[in-house]
């Protein structure tokens, strides 16, 4: 895999000397696209199967239903006999038996006959209709019937749910609930499907604490590991975080080398003094890419150790969460078969103010939305992650950009399409 061409620091120790010049997100997101392809494919019972994504095309070779089946409770009927049948005008017919799901009926109707027949049940032989049982009066062995029904109604032909050689789902489709009920419906008991590939978290900082502790004095508490987590969860990974790493480059080092298809490195990736994983990873592997045009995480990274891929995400969390959704989250994504583009729906609003940024880098804006228009937030620090769970979503300007005038339309990523539908904001369904 060649090294990225002199971007950022590649395979020396620039630490304290800054960034020389950053990749720009394209050459980023080709870089990142040129290492991706999903993993090979494992076999699943369907009880598990659900959420994931298929390595097979799957197609039925067998009829759904397999048998003429009643559709009502009611009475199996020639429906020919029912001709004229109103309720001023009722027509006997002879109960000759009683048909059950699961069973065979053993004779055939011949005319002027019927069959108790509950749904689900097989049709008998000689009949081809169901008359709903609300429609009829019963007078001991015989039904006087009110209504006539044509042929096949109220019942379910051989193939109607799916037939032979139906193409029922292709590779790569992520599988509903109620796809694999219909996988156990053609008889699948288990079901091909791309491995989810496993993600090493190592979350770096002398200054953090565990989840779950009251920081204090200079100490903060680790906001990474649980986002991570969670980001990683989302994009369909397994994820291995045994814990916050000090910034110390053995221990750093050996979290790189752990066995998993991606390693996330939260923290550290700058060119500070104490940023070790950048040069570790140009010693023991190949950091393609150390420096990025984007705001904020512009001191990210990425590269390769073995067959592993590796993210250098910032420490700050916006920077952090931003850095894995530009590219750890579509690396993973990609791996396990998923889409590679946003899990987040997008919208076109109108601008309520104008939103600045800098020729020369991305910007990620996180904005509000209200009264249908794009409140960009004030407040915008890498460290200030509270902006993202103020935020509804988030916009994207391009590299090229000096942002956009009041009521210019943007796109919004929604961090959460649903709960905004379902807010104060007047939202309804049809907007999107
Ligand atoms: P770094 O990328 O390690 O230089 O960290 C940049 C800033 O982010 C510093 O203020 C760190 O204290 C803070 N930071 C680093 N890691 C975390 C984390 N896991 N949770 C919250 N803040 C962090
Ligand atoms: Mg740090």
């Amino acid at each position: 895999m060649p090294d990225y061409p002199s971007r950022g620091l590649t395979n020396q120790d620039v630490r304290m000397r800054g960034f020389a010049n950053r990749a720009t997100l394209e050459e980023c997101l080709k870089w990142l696209d040129d290492q991706i392809s999903p993993l090979a494919a494992t076999e699943l019972p369907l009880c598990e199967a659900a959420d994931r994504v298929l390595a097979e095309d799957i197609i039925c070779e067998i009829d759904v239903p397999g048998f003429r089946r009643a559709m009502m409770d009611g009475y199996a009927v020639v429906a020919t006999d029912t001709a004229g049948a109103t309720p001023y005008n009722r027509l006997p017919l002879d109960v000759i038996g009683h048909a059950f799901p699961g069973q065979e009926f053993k004779s055939k109707i011949e005319v002027g006959q019927c069959v108790r027949i509950m749904t689900g049940s097989p049709l008998p032989a000689g009949s081809d209709a169901v008359l709903p049982a609300e429609q009829t009066e019963v007078v001991g062995n015989r039904i006087w019937i009110q209504a006539d029904v044509s042929p096949k109604k109220h019942v379910a032909s051989v193939g109607e749910d799916i037939s032979r050689g139906t193409h029922v789902f292709r590779a790569g489709r992520q599988l509903r609930p109620q796809d694999v009920g219909i996988l156990s419906s053609i008889g699948r008991a288990n079901v091909s499907v791309v491995r989810k590939p496993r993600v090493r978290i190592v979350v770096t900082g002398n200054e953090l604490l565990p989840t779950g502790s009251i920081p204090t004095g200079c100490q903060i508490t680790d906001a990474n590991s649980p986002m991570l987590d969670a980001l990683c969860r989302r994009d369909g990974a397994l994820v291995h975080n045994p814990g916050i790493v000090p910034d110390d480059p053995k221990t750093i080092r050996t979290a790189l080398h752990d066995q998993a298809d991606v390693i996330l490195v939260s923290g550290g990736s700058s060119v500070g003094q104490e940023d070790h994983a950048p040069v570790l990873l140009a010693e023991d592997g190949n950091l393609a890419i150390h420096g990025i045009a984007i705001r904020p995480s512009s001191p990210a990274g990425m590269g390769r150790l073995g067959q592993r891929l590796v993210f250098l995400l910032p420490g700050n969390p916006v920077s952090c969460l931003c850095a894995y959704d530009f590219f750890a989250g579509r690396a993973i994504r990609v791996l396990g078969g998923r889409e590679r583009t946003w899990p987040y729906p997008k919208i076109r609003l109108p601008l309520s103010r104008k939103l600045v940024s800098t020729i020369g880098r991305v910007d990620y804006a996180r904005v509000i939305i209200a009264d249908n228009q794009v409140e960009p937030l004030a407040i915008s620090g890498a460290s200030v992650l509270s902006s993202t769970t103020r935020a509804d979503g988030f916009v994207v300007i391009p590299a090229n950009s000096e942002g956009y005038a009041p009521a210019s339309e943007v796109d919004v990523f929604l961090y959460d399409g649903v709960r905004i539908l379902k807010s104060e904001t007047g939202f309804r369904a049809d907007n999107f």
